[in-house]
């Protein structure tokens, strides 16, 4: 069986440590094994980027942009080839998987920017012939650990912005799907990144904390679920590092009684179901205004709910693939015996779904729930799967608060037609992100991130700057020089 290697110094590497099997979902077979990286392994990547750092961060900014013009080339070449990989590790289906490419594409293309984006500020004559200015400096050697559900997207976030800032990057993607973002990391060597300036080590717990406890890395970027986003934060901050930590989500819908419900379903059927409601944008929750709108809503979601087309994520034309693991499979079966037990009523049941051909595969089909009450583990925890729960309640400041009576505050919107009542309704949301009539999309400038224990920090556009520099400022005494200005 082959192995998922290392990338370090530019040369992919196998060291004959420990290993962990890479599934594909769609079957129930492991399909190829990842090294997971030691501490020694992981120094060698520290190493490489920092003796990388100091002739990197002396490249102009606009020399870094054009290595990132040429990776986004390579990427859109490689689509068809990247989106295969991502939909048979992930399970996630080919058009899913392209679409989480492009985004990242997005990403770089932001990267691309960084010359404008860094140019810092300038003040003239801000005391007797002295002038000013402030500057964007990179950090040296920074790190990122990226969930298994956007294998291509979330490191795409991360490293094309940190690295065209003049940073050294070390990437420890999700052992479950490492395939995709290991070969994506290649295609930025082969678009002129130096060696050393992007690392990929895989692993698991023990990559993890031998970054965290790494003197030289300075800066730690985490995506992934809140427990380990709460452990990654304590332990950085603890060793002075700056540390953003994006956790987990629980995100509702508000549906009011003038929504264009046929609207709110296309979305909610997208946003509720695609990728097996493993996305961390996932609405898992529609909380409705009367029950008129909650017995609408549900009379036009089962029937399309029903007729989801499920199969290996990796065959064309489909609506949704399987969950990641056997593990996550099972774990969303109890949350639907959990709520059924809970006294929830399942309108649609997900449960023993078979594909033929693919009978090992870890489906579930999509479910629905109605009748949840804010004390139900189904409403109150991330379930991460293919489920979405509706509750119902009288008013607009009954449904805000209970839209905000969550741990998490990743995401939420509304649907309505009386723009002053969106605005009004969003405004109390406390959610980092907020749609009005739509869901999902989040362009590559404007920040990811949520309140709550969906975490610290943000990435995307420039937020991502608080990350990845630290600002310098000057001061410049003109001597002889007079100002005409
Ligand atoms: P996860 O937390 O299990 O894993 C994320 C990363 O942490 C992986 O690289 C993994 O190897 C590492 N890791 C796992 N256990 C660890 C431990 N004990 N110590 C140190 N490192 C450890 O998350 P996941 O299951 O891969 O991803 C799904 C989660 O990510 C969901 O909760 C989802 O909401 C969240 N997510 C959030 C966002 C966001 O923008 N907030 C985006 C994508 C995913």
């Amino acid at each position: 069986m082959s192995i998922v290697q290392h990338l370090i110094h530019g040369e992919l590497v196998t060291k004959g440590e420990r290993t962990a099997d890479v599934f594909n979902p769609s079957t129930g077979q492991a399909v190829r094994k990842v090294e997971l990286a030691s501490r020694a392994t992981v120094q060698q990547a520290i190493d490489s980027a920092k003796a990388a750092f100091p002739a990197w961060r002396n490249t102009p900014p606009a020399k870094r942009a054009q290595v990132m013009f040429r990776f986004k080339q390579l990427l859109e070449q490689n689509e068809a080839r990247i989106s295969q990989m991502i939909s048979e590790e992930h399970g996630k289906t080919l058009e899913d998987a392209a679409g989480e490419l492009k985004r990242g594409i997005e990403n770089v293309e932001f990267a691309c920017a960084a010359p404008e984006v860094l140019k810092g500020e300038y003040s003239r004559n801000v005391g007797p012939n002295i002038d000013a200015w402030s500057d964007f400096q990179p950090l040296g050697v920074v790190a990122g650990i990226t969930p298994f559900n956007f294998p291509a997207m979330v490191p795409l976030w991360m490293y094309p912005l940190a690295i065209a800032c003049g940073n050294a990057f070390i990437l420890k993607p999700s052992e479950r799907d490492p395939s995709s973002t290991l070969f994506i990391a290649q295609l930025l060597l082969e678009a002129g990144l130096p060696k050393g300036i992007l690392n990929v080590v895989h692993g698991d717990k023990e990559a993890v904390d031998a970054l965290i406890e790494a003197p030289e890395v300075k800066a730690l970027s985490f995506v992934g679920s809140t427990p380990i986003a709460e452990y990654i934060y304590a332990e950085g901050t603890k060793r002075g590092k700056r540390v953003q930590a994006l956790g987990g989500a629980k995100n509702h819908a508000v549906l009011m009684p003038d929504a264009d419900l046929d609207n709110a379903v296309s979305a909610l059927m997208g946003a509720a179901y695609g990728s097996c409601g493993e996305r961390c944008m996932a609405i898992s929750v529609a909380v409705c205004v009367g029950d008129q709108v909650a017995d609408a809503l549900i009379a036009k979601l089962e029937p399309q709910i029903k007729a989801l087309k499920i199969g290996a994520g990796t065959s064309c034309g489909l609506d949704m693939g399987p969950l990641v693991t056997a593990a996550a499979r099972d774990k969303v079966v109890g949350y639907i015996d959990d709520g059924l037990a809970a006294g929830a009523k399942l309108v649609v049941d997900g449960r023993g779904l078979r594909v033929t051909g693919n009978e090992d595969g870890y489906f579930v089909g999509g479910t629905l729930f109605d009748h949840v009450t804010p004390e139900m583990r189904i409403y109150k925890e991330e379930i991460f799967g293919p489920v979405m729960s509706i509750l119902t309640y009288e008013s607009e400041e009954e449904v805000i608060r209970r839209a905000n009576d969550t741990d998490f505050g990743l995401a939420a919107g509304v649907c309505t037609n009386d723009i002053s009542r969106a605005h009004r309704i969003i405004h109390q949301l406390e959610a980092g992100i907020c749609w009005i009539n739509a869901w999902g999309e989040s362009p590559a400038e404007m920040p990811v991130g949520g309140y709550k224990q969906s975490g610290v920090g943000r990435e995307n556009g420039v937020s991502s700057l608080a990350q990845y520099t630290r600002i310098k400022s000057v001061q410049v005494e003109l001597g002889g020089y007079t100002s005409v200005f």
